[in-house]
């Protein structure tokens, strides 16, 4: 894959969607390479959506594993046990490696899109004992307020078309199907609930339909 090919211009449903930069990025996973993408949203010139593709290995033949990550600062950056992000990329990045191909798209949805300011509004209401989805309501979101259009597009601009798709939430699964990429198979990524995580994951597993298995270790 060329490098160079900057602002390739593959039209995506929203807007046009610009390969920015492609660079080497080595990490303890191994040679990853990383994509720079954005998107123009609606018709005006400033408002762009931006994602990476961090892929490893060649990614033209079969159905390669694919992970669709939404930003968390607090669970990647800060260790924050409230919710299973951090440990999820981990694992996807393992995964990828151990096959030796395969990429993360990971997108700047902080708080399933509603952005941290309102995240940490929302984790200030379920302190207080209400669940993820009524505190995003609350707040006047949606329980869920990410759009998987981006990603579907970046895969198309990579040319696969067939994915297996590493995953908990049958709404990316449907997503992607919707955006003419085909699932061949959905692979958990889940990660063990703490003490701390298991109201939240209970919540995506009862209200958003995830497959959790939710046992607490020990
Ligand atoms: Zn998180």
């Amino acid at each position: 894959m060329s490098t160079h090919e900057n602002r390739t211009g593959a039209t995506a449903q929203t807007g046009a969607l610009w390969r920015i930069a492609s660079t080497r990025l080595p990490t303890k996973w191994g040679m990853f390479e990383a994509m720079g993408y954005e998107r123009d949203v609606g018709t005006g010139a400033q408002n762009v959506e931006t994602a990476l593709a961090i892929v490893l290995g060649d990614l033209r033949q079969g159905a390669p594993l694919v992970r669709i990550h939404s930003q968390c600062l607090t669970g990647e950056v800060f260790g924050s046990l409230r919710c299973d992000c951090g440990g999820q990329l981990k694992l996807a990045m393992q995964a990828i490696a151990q096959e030796g191909r395969g990429l993360v798209i990971y997108e700047y949805q902080e708080g399933r899109g509603i952005g941290l300011m309102a995240k940490l509004q929302a984790y200030e209401l379920q302190d207080a004992g209400i669940d993820t989805i009524e505190a995003n309501h609350a707040l006047g979101f949606k329980a869920d307020f990410r759009d998987f259009s981006l990603a579907a597009a970046i895969l198309h601009d990579l040319r696969i078309k067939r994915v297996r798709l590493l995953t908990n939430n049958p709404r990316k699964v449907r997503a992607l199907s919707d955006a003419g990429i085909e699932v061949v198979a959905r692979l958990p990524c889940e990660v063990g609930p703490t003490v701390h995580s298991l109201p939240y994951l209970q919540t995506k597993k009862q209200k958003m339909g995830h497959a959790l298995n939710l046992e607490l270790p020990g």
